[in-house]
């Protein structure tokens, strides 16, 4: 029975441990502007690693979490993301009040991770395209066992920026076609629509900078239709660098890590992914994960921004700002338009309500649901359900949804 007594106190005081370290990472100020500070990294288990209750930071394929003592370039990193990811998580818990969230195993996060994901394997094998400049969120695996390969839970991965030059694109001289190919190709890479009319956009200035005069081989129009845009990373990618002439660079990357916006955008998949499986990525999963990150950003400035350029409601979006059929063809177009539309709505269900509004919403959406049928549809079983005036707030939504063509 002594026995049993030290054991649960030594259990106790086991669980008890947990280490606040401060460490330098990346935040944003104020007014947005990225700025390196020391910042308190709590629930930690380990006192020399980043290894926590909830997250573990790992470097590629490693399980071993990463040192306090490795290399500056890894532990700023590390710190930057494991600050961020409970920062997002505490959202969650306990704004939203989460159970799911609050009950998400501890998640391995892999740092300038660059294997493919593998539905089997785990890790796709190393010499297949290495993947930079992007972040993914990965559903928990059975594994493999007589391969060796372990079972693992969600994880989320970031990989190592590199360097893209400008002359990659290829963009003087070559038909548009060959163009659309190429841009595919870069998107292929880094999985970032945003980074994608980032780009598109630099690329026509810079195009039409070149050739004083002459009109570029291709529209903005044109290149946004085909690259489509996430405008919160984006947002987060121009905030990023504000020191550059972003139309004088020539060299893109993205250093996912390093990005607030996009390991709240990742977090939020997992925190989503109860209804929102992982293995796919729609306009209306992309567009609910920027919704909360924006959320999680609390940022006045983000949030005008937003206002601003978004698609649903932007007074400066570029592209056309109602709704229109062939949205639901091209997913990656339209999930600024998703985004800002939620945005909108929560600002019509009001503060109080909206949070729990747009968890709730989750649930009447899958894979499958389309932006005309499930999504207006799951917003008004979900006002029902949490509106504070349900019949007046559902004639206020159905309204604004009416006045952007849907
Ligand atoms: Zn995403």
């Amino acid at each position: 029975m002594k026995n049993l007594i030290l054991l649960l106190v030594g259990l106790f005081s086991f669980q008890a441990f947990a280490v606040d370290v401060t460490m330098e990472a990346l935040v944003r100020s104020e007014n947005d502007q990225p700025r390196k500070e020391n910042v308190v990294l709590t629930n930690l288990v380990s006192e020399d690693s980043f290894d926590g209750e909830h997250f573990k930071i790992v470097k590629g394929k490693s399980e071993q979490a990463v040192k306090f003592s490795a290399e500056k370039h890894l532990t700023f990193r590390a710190a930057t993301a494991y600050y961020h990811l409970m920062k997002a998580r505490a959202y969650f818990v306990e704004k939203v009040k989460s159970d799911y969230v609050a009950n998400i195993p501890k998640m391995t996060i892999r740092i300038e991770h660059t294997n493919q994901f593998s539905e089997l394997g785990h890790f796709a094998h190393d010499n297949l395209e290495p993947q930079f400049n992007n972040a993914l969120t990965i559903p928990a695996g059975k594994g493999f066992e007589s391969r060796g390969v372990k079972p693992w839970d969600m994880e989320i991965w970031f990989r190592p920026s590199k360097k893209v030059h400008i002359s990659e694109l290829r963009v003087n001289g070559t038909a548009q076609q060959e163009f659309k190919v190429l841009l595919g190709q870069f998107r292929d890479q880094t999985r970032m629509q945003s980074l994608n009319r980032f780009l598109s956009n630099v690329i026509v200035a810079y195009t039409k900078e070149q050739q004083p005069g002459a009109p570029g081989p291709f529209s903005q129009e044109a290149l946004i239709r085909t690259v489509g845009s996430t405008l919160i990373i984006e947002a987060g990618y121009l905030l990023m660098d504000p020191l550059t002439n972003v139309l004088a660079r020539k060299w893109y990357w993205l250093d996912t890590a390093l990005i607030p916006e996009i390991i709240y955008h990742e977090y939020a998949h997992a925190a989503l992914s109860d209804h929102l499986v992982l293995s796919h990525s729609t306009a209306i999963i992309e567009g609910m994960a920027d919704f909360f990150a924006g959320q999680i950003a609390n940022s006045p400035k983000l949030a005008d921004k937003i206002k601003k350029y978004n698609t649903y409601n932007g007074k400066n979006a570029k592209r056309k700002q109602e709704y229109m059929l062939q949205f639901e063809m091209q997913d990656y177009a339209n999930t600024d338009f998703v985004f800002g539309m939620l945005w909108e709505m929560k600002k019509i269900v009001g503060d109080e309500q909206g949070l729990d509004f747009m968890y709730e919403l989750r649930k009447k959406l899958t894979t499958n649901s389309g932006i005309r049928n499930e999504l207006v549809e799951g917003i008004l079983t979900t006002c029902d359900e949490k509106c504070a005036m349900p019949f007046s707030d559902k004639i206020r939504i159905l309204k604004a949804l009416n006045l952007k063509g849907l």
